[in-house]
């Protein structure tokens, strides 16, 4: 197989890197051994919550924190990225979002607070449409939640959220709400068995029946995000219209059906793109010369190998979560080109909360996303390091999961598409 740029890894990063380099009429495939981790998270995109990482309240405006973090820490992935092209990545994926029927809200200079599925207060950059709406504007929240679904406690979000925001001097009325779907459960649903039921026009109109009973004006109502599947437009349109007040999604444990429609939906981008996509394959060997990569074997399940050559690959395999990079008793390996990675795997912090030094390990890149060896030497010339597999930034403490993962996606698709920066 024949390609400009061959992208290993399917998710946000892998995805993004795709689009990217499809946009400019390249030849793209992408290859992976499995989902990404959109599927099971909110693909709310998370750009930078707290920065200093162990300060006590979220960031609401980003730019200077991120200006600072690039002075200070230049090996960050956000510092080797840069302003500009942070700003050009958000852009991207506001008007990607958009063409593909998925709008995202938000820009990455100012976060916006989103209940977790516990009632934390959580700081995301963007978030789906179906999320948009701002917490700090409404006088009264009422959070619902559905009788047959497990793990969502309607109760228990709004009384840590009325905590939560009390603490942040937001001074909305907070109250909670169990509906039922009305259906004859045989077992606790999902969020994705309710998201189907809700498609169904006389379960939605049973439920909108129950709320209609309790909303006043001026509320916003809060739901787990299980408003429908690919038919979420109408599903939302159908609860704000004819109760007059705006819903907000906030996500669930996975499954995850937001992170789900962004998934399918810049899967079907790609499609109508042209890019190829290859699931359930493995790299089991790659062809290196000259500091360059020449091409790729990779088995699929029923143990037929197949090679592509491209003239750029992307490595947008997900680091240790994702899969990418193994950690063993003894040994640590970026798994696919072999290159080593830095840092310190298996440092941590006795105290949970605090950031810890696993968190950054990952491969080291040149200003062009290159990985380099523990010399600071460029490996190779056509390979582009994205995502998780990144070294330096914790995701967990400074939230900046899927910002990384985009801001890097990008990068590397403009690159493996249109050649090195000036
Ligand atoms: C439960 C959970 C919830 C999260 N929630 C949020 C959130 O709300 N907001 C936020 O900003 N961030 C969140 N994050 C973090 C965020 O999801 C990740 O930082 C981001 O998804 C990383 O994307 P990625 O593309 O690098 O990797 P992944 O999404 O992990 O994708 C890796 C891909 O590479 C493939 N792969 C791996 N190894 C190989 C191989 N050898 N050959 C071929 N393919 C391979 C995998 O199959 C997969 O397709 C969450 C993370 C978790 C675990």
């Amino acid at each position: 197989m024949e390609c400009d740029v061959l992208v290993i890894g399917a998710g946000l990063s892998g995805l993004i890197a795709a689009a990217v380099a499809a946009d400019y009429n390249k030849k793209v495939i992408v290859i992976a051994e499995g989902r990404g981790n959109l599927y099971a998270a909110s693909g709310f995109i998370d750009f930078l919550g707290y920065y200093p990482r162990n300060a006590q309240f979220p960031l609401k405006k980003t730019r200077l924190a991120v200006q600072k973090l690039i002075i200070q820490e230049p090996e960050h992935p956000y510092a080797v990225a840069g302003e500009n092209i942070i700003q050009e990545a958000f852009d991207y994926f506001s008007r990607l979002t958009a063409t593909i029927g998925y709008p995202y809200w938000g820009s990455w200079e100012e976060n916006r607070f989103i209940p977790t599925a516990v009632g934390a207060i959580a700081p995301a950059a963007m978030v789906p449409y179906t999320a948009r709406a701002e917490l700090e504007s409404y006088p009264r929240i009422l959070v619902a939640g559905f009788q047959e679904q497990g793990d969502f406690y309607p109760h228990l979000v709004a009384e840590n959220l009325q905590q939560q925001m009390r603490v942040l001097n937001i001074n909305s009325q907070v109250d909670a709400k169990w509906m039922e779907l009305g259906i004859n459960a045989i077992k606790e649903l999902n969020s994705f068995d309710v998201a189907l039921m809700l498609e169904k026009k006389d379960v939605r109109d049973r439920v909108i029946a129950q709320l209609e009973k309790v909303i006043k004006g001026d509320t916003l109502l809060i739901v787990p995000a299980v408003m429908g599947i690919s038919r979420w437009q109408e599903v939302v349109a159908s609860f704000e219209e004819t109760l007059s007040c705006p819903i907000m999604e906030i996500p669930t444990l996975p499954p995850s059906v937001t992170g789900f429609r962004l998934a399918e939906s810049l899967l079907a981008y790609l499609k109508k793109k042209k890019v190829e996509l290859y699931w359930s394959v493995k790299v089991t060997r790659v062809d290196i010369k000259a500091g360059e990569c020449r091409g790729i074997t990779a088995t699929a399940v029923n143990g037929r190998e197949i090679h592509f050559h491209g003239k750029n690959y992307i490595l947008a395999t997900g680091g240790v979560l994702g899969g990418g990079i193994k950690v063993g008793l003894e040994e640590v390996e970026e798994r696919v080109f072999k290159i080593p990675v830095q840092g310190e795997l298996r440092a941590y912090n006795e105290d949970f909360f605090a950031t810890q030094p696993y968190a950054y390990a990952g491969i080291k890149v040149t200003p062009d996303l290159q990985p380099t060896d523990d010399k600071g030497q460029r490996l190779y010339n056509n390979v582009f390091i994205v995502g998780r597999n990144l070294f330096g930034y914790d995701p967990f403490t400074e939230k900046s999961g899927n910002g990384v993962a985009l801001v890097s996606g990008y990068l590397a698709g403009a690159l493996a598409a249109r050649g090195p920066r000036k």
